[in-house]
């Protein structure tokens, strides 16, 4: 008996297929990122070696990837890769996958940086670090800054050390576990940065079965309002920042306002930044 010789081509056509039917939004770019994972190439090499055929161990491989990827695991989870601000970074279940609209926040926190001071040492801290996508990569856009990471999950934490030592970045970070900003000192850092978690809870079973089936609830949950962490950050961050200094907080859809009013009259000027989609996506409050 012979059986069917599937070629690059082919499975990606068949695959897209499939995607479309189970309900993945983007099923072409879905199905040429898990290939080209499973044969450890760049997508551009997919369109190269269009007619070349899979051979079998490729072949259950990308089978297997498939299935995943139709019971709504997001791609990043199957690869256990993600690229943000143009950099590599490893995920696993233990963190949110680091998304577009986090660059936001990193851009706006790398500008501002230099501003508050011009000696060194730069430091700051990121609270909820997760992968470690916001603190590796503002250490990678700010030369001669250090930070302090902090997580409440060990697994997390692991990570985002994983992360800082593939990066280079190991010897400017200090990771801590812990509750927002209980493990660090009284230091005068020049910034706080966090992606909290902001999901009111009423909204965790409307989100999307890649998210709700798959990222940690610990890093969507916002508690009743949403906004939760938000008022214990506007609290708590004062006592580490320096004269200056700024807390530059994710904001969910229609939430920086309230983050705004939340703050009350005890910050300097606020800041609101929209995301590409014009959404206010980032509140950046100086300290006075
Ligand atoms: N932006 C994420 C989402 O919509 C939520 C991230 C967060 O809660 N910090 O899934």
């Amino acid at each position: 008996m012979t059986e069917k010789i599937w070629t690059i081509g082919s499975i990606l056509r068949w695959t897209e297929q499939y995607f479309g039917k189970k309900g993945v939004e983007t099923p072409r770019l879905d199905a040429e990122v898990l290939l080209s994972h499973v044969l450890g190439r760049e997508r551009i090499h997919l369109y190269v070696h269009f007619d070349e055929p899979l051979e079998k161990a490729e072949l259950a491989r990308f089978r297997e990837a498939v299935a995943e990827r139709a019971r709504h695991k997001p791609v990043a989870y199957i690869t256990g890769r993600r690229e943000f601000m143009g950099l590599d970074f490893s995920v696993s279940p233990a963190v949110l996958i680091p998304r577009p609209d986090t660059e936001i926040l990193v851009e706006a926190a790398a500008e501002r940086l230099p501003m508050v001071t011009a000696q060194a040492p730069l430091r700051f801290a990121d609270i909820g670090t997760g992968s470690g996508a916001i603190a590796l990569s503002v250490l990678s856009l700010c030369g001669g800054s250090s930070a302090d990471a902090v997580d409440i999950s060990p697994e997390a934490l692991s990570v985002a050390q994983r992360n800082a030592a593939a990066l280079g970045l190991d010897g400017r970070v200090t990771f801590h576990r812990g509750d927002l900003l209980a493990p660090l000192a009284d230091e005068a850092y020049a910034a706080i940065l966090s992606n909290p978690p902001y999901i009111p809870a009423a909204e965790i079973d409307g989100l999307a079965p890649d998210v709700r089936g798959y990222e940690p609830l610990l890093a969507l949950r916002g508690g009743a309002s949403g906004l939760e962490f938000y008022a214990r950050l506007l609290e708590e961050a004062p006592r580490c920042l320096q004269a200056g200094g700024f807390l530059a907080v994710e904001a969910g859809i229609g939430q920086a306002q309230r983050i705004r009013a939340m703050a009350g009259t005890g910050w300097g000027r606020v800041e609101i930044l929209p995301d590409l989609a014009g959404i206010e996506r980032v509140v950046v409050l100086w300290k006075a």
